[in-house]
């Protein structure tokens, strides 16, 4: 999606996976993950928090099932959603066995963590059988005592030293259908055990800054952390770990994602912070945009800039733009053109109108481009069968 050299972002290969219908890994496009907070055994809390979830854009959910009365309640969940569901295991290799005979797409579970032999031999074999892949998820607060012995304390080195532990485990069963996470709170720990492992493996990566904070610092943290790894090209998921709202993760996730054309959805916002210069009131302007215009997913772009300092220059990059003037007329922008000035009284519900109409021209010339290549795919079809057909009864 990048337009310019400088902004081309070389991704990591890595081999591909699947997560019930959502692929993670190689070409495919970073996924936004996040994870609930009812209690799983409550089937009816837990989906509801998972369509807020869906309606922010989230692509896989992961849900904690700590007890066989959250395992019993996957199934319900797994059937009411649209997104696939991991299961969050962490000791009990009996509660993985539930959750892939429930319908959950992807087992979190550490096999290092899960006991005997057999044991481990008994997961991997449900997770084959149901078709679920597996995320194994190290973090620095809860590592190997071996480990923590050898090193003296959680490192980096630690870190992927374990994940590459756990990873043996399932290659010795020939299980491949897995990515691995090695998150630590500390965000510079957390992305030099993401370098190193993308270094030494070429799994897909579940990439997050784990107990990040609360929405303001956590999302600072997150963004310093994932941002660095991302810009890499490390990263085929992502999950920003918030004390907020799932729903919350997830449009931090695509903010970050946008900023970084990696992946685009929905209105994508430039504004200004606002000065004395402002012709009209930018903040408010723009948190009542950004409410009113959540729902859409189609990509565009909108610029709300206060003033001709900098509005007509941001105009020329996005696809709608308004530019604060005097006496309460503001320009508005098509397509980064001067198109038509517009009155504060009616700004916001006129803005919306205008973003609402260029999602409309994007998806009919999306469509229209479909049909086209359709159209040629099928007629480059009927030439192939002609010849084929034309060589077949010159050769009789
Ligand atoms: S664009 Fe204008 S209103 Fe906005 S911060 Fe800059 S000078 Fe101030």
């Amino acid at each position: 999606m990048s337009y310019r050299p400088y902004q081309q972002i070389e991704r990591r290969r890595s081999r591909q996976i699947s997560v019930g219908r959502v692929k993670v890994g190689g070409d495919a496009p970073i996924t936004i993950q996040t994870m609930t907070n009812t209690l799983t055994s409550d089937a009816a809390a837990t989906i509801a928090q998972i369509r807020r979830a869906e309606l922010a854009g989230v692509d896989i959910v992961r849900v904690s099932c700590p007890d066989v009365e959250s395992t019993a309640a996957l199934a319900e969940i797994v059937r009411e959603v649209n997104v696939p569901i991991v299961a969050d295991i962490h000791f009990h290799y009996k509660r993985a066995i539930e959750a892939a005979q429930a319908g959950a797409a992807c087992l979190r579970i550490n096999p290092g963590n899960i006991g005997s032999a057999e044991r481990v031999r008994e997961v991997v074999t449900a997770a084959r059988e149901h078709g679920c892949s597996i995320r194994i998820g190290v973090n620095a607060g809860s590592l190997e005592r071996h480990l923590l012995e050898k090193y003296g304390e959680p490192n980096p080195e630690a870190l992927v030293e374990s994940a590459l532990e756990h990873a043996k485990i399932l290659q010795d069963h020939d299980f491949h259908e897995f990515k691995i996470s090695v998150k630590a709170s500390d965000v510079f720990m957390a992305v030099a055990a993401y370098q190193q492992l993308a270094e030494q493996c070429d799994h897909p990566l579940h990439i997050g800054i784990t107990e990040a904070g609360g929405r303001r610092a956590g999302t600072v943290k997150s963004a310093i952390g994932l941002g660095n790894l991302l810009w890499a090209g490390i990263g085929d998921t992502v999950r920003v770990s918030l004390s907020a709202e799932p729903e919350e993760e997830v449009h931090v996730g695509w903010d970050m994602l946008k900023t970084l054309g990696v992946r685009n959805r929905g209105v994508k916002i430039i504004s200004c912070p606002s000065c004395a210069r402002q012709g009209f009131n930018v903040i408010a302007t723009v948190q009542q945009l950004e409410e009113r215009l959540a729902y859409i997913e189609t990509p565009v772009t909108l610029s709300i800039i206060g003033c001709v300092v900098n509005g007509p220059g941001e105009a020329l990059m996005t696809d709608v733009g308004l530019t604060g003037g005097g006496n309460n007329r503001h320009m508005v922008y098509s397509a980064g053109r001067q198109d038509h000035t517009i009155d504060g009284g009616s700004m916001v519900d006129h803005i919306v109108a205008q973003v609402e109409a260029k999602v409309a021209a994007i998806q009919a010339e999306e469509t229209a481009k479909k049909a086209l290549a359709e159209g040629m795919a099928s007629v480059t079809e009927d030439v192939a069968k002609r010849a084929m057909a034309e060589g077949m009864a010159a050769a009789e």
